[in-house]
């Protein structure tokens, strides 16, 4: 049993736009008439594995016979009633705008399981809205462009669990479903086995042996009779239980390989190996022990960071490496050097060849993973953070103290907090990072990007 989406939000925020590549067809069709109303628009739409039906509210703009206000409540608040989870778009570019406030109040008022989507949030213009979309509160926005299908990952990390709340409703038949999208990952904490399986990636430059890798984990005569294709229209992936661990393994070049053209590669794996981290949990970016932390490696670890996914660095072919000592040293530090942004991420070695080191990889992604859902009491937060203050005061521009009050975790999967600051803008970057390092540190998160925002408290 499927669920159902309702995109809302004030015109041309980019609604139908989502809708369009949710649906994959230009279902929605782009009717710049003015005049012609246009209702609520229904499709089937999929990210990955997930499907679902979407409706689109857009067409608003198309006041006739009634004044604006009343026909956006009217189908808004019919998109709401029809739906199990509300997309709620505002545009990062314009900023939160009154009207967007009187969305927020409908769907409050309703008692709406929402979703806040900050589109046209590609690039540095939309920053600063992304902050002010808290002021909404409405939870964590996710930052996302339509247009170029960004966010699209965290979308689905934030319908996954309603999803499977639907799988499991259906399976027992029960007539309530309780679901709160805000909180997914306490939902998932509390199952005690694995429902759904760990979504990993492995990603690297051509000939790091990723192919080599997957074999040795789905076994050979699987990959022989080619990787399930067609179970997303944006990546490919294969399931299959790695030890007891079920996995699923999304594509890069490396499983397509035989099928490609040879020259054709060096392309195809960066841009599949982009798409691959879009639908992962864990990137593992596995590197050539003997040519590693190329520019097309780093490229995609930053990639992933920036994606918010966990990270394992694999350093492969460790069995023709002779220094095995100082060759670790030396790749432990050009880690540190190459990829701060990934401080604390573990570094493994292995060979997918011989399939030495692989229960240690697996052992690193699992962990990677658990601290990537990890959540972390206010409570202890806020002690942890007068301490943090105390040690290491705010600076004081001008000789006024930036105040740092109150602090919460918003979201998990990556970890994400909050702090209420008095004048965000003028804090340094280098006291946002004496932060995150300490949370990384004190609540023993490695491997995860860890998010700070803050949030204007006067
Ligand atoms: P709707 O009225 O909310 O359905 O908005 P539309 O989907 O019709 O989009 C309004 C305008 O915003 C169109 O010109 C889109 O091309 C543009 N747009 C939509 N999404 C994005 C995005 O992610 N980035 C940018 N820059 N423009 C976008
Ligand atoms: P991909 O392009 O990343 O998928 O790389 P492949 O899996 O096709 O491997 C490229 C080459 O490296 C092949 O010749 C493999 O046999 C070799 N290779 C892969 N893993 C290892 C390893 O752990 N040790 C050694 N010695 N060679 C490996």
């Amino acid at each position: 049993m499927s669920f159902t989406l309702a995109i809302v939000g004030r015109p041309n925020v980019g609604k139908s736009t989502l809708f369009n590549r949710l649906v994959g067809k230009k279902l929605a069709l782009v009717d710049d008439q003015p005049g012609v109303t246009r209702d609520l628009r229904e499709g089937e739409g999929r990210i990955a594995d997930l499907r679902f039906t979407v409706i689109d509210s857009a067409g608003l703009e198309e006041a006739t016979d009634d004044s604006l206000q009343g026909r956006m409540r009217r189908l808004t608040e019919r998109a709401v009633e029809m739906a199990d989870v509300c997309l709620f778009m505002i545009d990062a570019r314009a900023g939160v705008l009154p009207a967007d406030e009187v969305f927020a109040d409908i769907l409050r008022k309703k008692n709406a399981n929402v979703i806040l989507a900050a589109n046209k949030g590609e690039g540095k213009a939309a920053d600063a809205s992304i902050l002010e979309a808290y002021s909404l509160g409405l939870g964590e926005p996710i930052r996302m462009s339509a247009e170029h299908g960004e966010g699209m990952g965290e979308l689905m990390d934030m319908l996954r669990p309603i999803a499977d709340a639907r799988a499991e409703q259906a399976a027992a038949d029960a007539p309530e479903v309780d679901v709160d999208v805000g909180d997914d990952d306490e939902d998932a904490a509390r199952v005690p086995t694995r429902a759904k399986p760990l979504q990993i990636a492995v990603v690297g430059r051509p000939n790091a042996g990723k192919s080599t890798l997957i074999n040795k984990i789905i076994g050979e005569e699987r990959l022989l009779t080619g990787p399930e294709a067609g179970i997303t229209r944006d990546a490919i992936s294969v399931q299959q239980d790695w030890g007891s661990v079920p996995m699923r393994i999304f594509d890069t070049a490396g499983m397509r390989k035989k099928a490609k053209v040879q020259e054709k590669l060096e392309k195809l794996s960066v841009s599949d190996g982009l798409r691959a981290v879009k639908f992962a949990e864990v990137v593992v970016v596995l590197l050539d022990v003997e040519i590693p932390f190329e520019q097309q490696d780093l490229r995609i670890a930053d990639l992933a960071e920036r994606e918010g996914r966990a990270v394992v660095v694999a350093a492969n072919k460790w069995d023709v490496e002779g220094e095995k000592q100082s060759k670790l040293k030396e790749l432990r530090q050009d880690f540190e050097r190459l990829l701060p942004q990934l401080r604390g991420a573990p570094l493994v070695t292995v060979s997918a060849k011989t399939g030495k080191g692989l229960d240690r990889l697996q052992q690193a992604i699992m962990r990677a993973h658990e601290v990537w859902n990890r959540r972390v009491s206010t409570a202890h937060l806020n002690r942890w953070l007068t301490g943090m203050l105390e040690q290491h005061p705010p600076p004081a521009p001008g000789g006024k103290r930036i105040k740092m009050r109150y602090m919460t975790q918003v979201k998990t999967r990556p970890p994400a907090f909050v702090v209420m600051t008095s004048h965000p803008d003028q804090m340094p970057e280098s006291y946002k990072r004496y932060l995150i390092n300490g949370l990384r540190a004190d609540f023993d998160m490695p491997g995860t990007p860890i998010r700070l925002f803050l949030r204007d408290q006067g």
